[in-house]
């Protein structure tokens, strides 16, 4: 049987002050896909992203992501379920947050402000940076992170949150290749593991894990090719 829509979005355009940067962009992904999102500078493909989480209204066009439009209870609820990492975090260095800190607000995304952490949820974070290897950072304020250990942490914050769905911004774009290898580790885990859906932007084919089946190409805002079959999945309904 097919399984459920995660992402549905219909004929999406936005519009920067007259500036088209999705020009009617329609497309579906499934839950438990990996799909990759290559594109040129420029054609749109952080919009794409920040449309499915929010962060950017339509001009015109739908989306539905869990089910939910971008406004409303619902959405606040199917928000709590994407993870984010943004492609540049604009940190300011005096921010005294440390790196523990900041990963914790992932776990904070998913359970609430008002429920504490658990020792798993503690014992999940300890384990995500080891991983990441990042562990001994912990107490390093953000703003004194290389740039590197700074997209770790990003990334360390989105799987601390255990999220249904994964908007990855180019997540291994300028780490050197042991990072590399050990973020496609983890994300392939999460995928077999929980089932994450994941949209992926990259310039790199070559740094994905195996699970991305499926690679969408976007052209001047518009989805130029789907290098895939793909495959068909069941309408969520609101
Ligand atoms: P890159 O590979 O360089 O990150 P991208 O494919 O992610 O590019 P977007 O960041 O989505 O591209 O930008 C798409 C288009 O929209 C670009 O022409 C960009 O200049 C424009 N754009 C993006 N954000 C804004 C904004 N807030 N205001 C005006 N124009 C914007």
């Amino acid at each position: 049987m097919s399984s459920e829509s995660v992402i549905e979005i219909e004929n999406a355009v936005v519009a920067y002050n007259g500036a088209t940067a999705l020009s009617g962009v329609s497309l579906t992904v499934c839950a438990g896909e990996c799909v990759a999102l290559i594109g040129a500078n420029g054609a749109g493909k952080t919009t794409l992203l920040t449309v499915v989480n929010g962060f950017t209204q339509l001009t015109s066009g739908r989306v539905r992501v869990f089910g939910a439009t971008p406004k409303g209870m619902q959405a606040v609820r199917a928000r709590r379920r994407i993870g984010y990492v943004a492609q540049a975090q604009p940190i300011d260095p005096r921010m005294p947050v440390s790196l523990l800190e900041s990963v914790m607000t992932g776990v904070y995304g998913r359970l609430g402000w008002r429920r504490k952490p658990t020792q798993r949820d503690r014992a999940l974070v300890r384990d995500i940076l080891d991983s990441l290897q990042i562990l001994p950072l912990a107490a390093r304020p953000l703003g004194r992170l290389s740039g590197g250990e700074m997209r770790r942490a990003m990334i360390a914050r989105c799987l601390a949150q255990e999220p249904d769905l994964m908007l990855l911004d180019e997540p291994t774009a300028s780490l050197d290749d042991a990072s590399c290898e050990a973020i496609m580790r983890i994300m392939e885990q999460a995928h077999r593991e929980r089932g994450t859906t994941m949209l992926w932007v990259t310039h790199d084919l070559d740094a994905l894990p195996p699970c991305c089946t499926r690679t969408l190409r976007l052209r001047n805002g518009a989805l130029a090719e789907d290098l895939s079959h793909a495959p068909a999945c069941k309408r969520k309904d609101p």
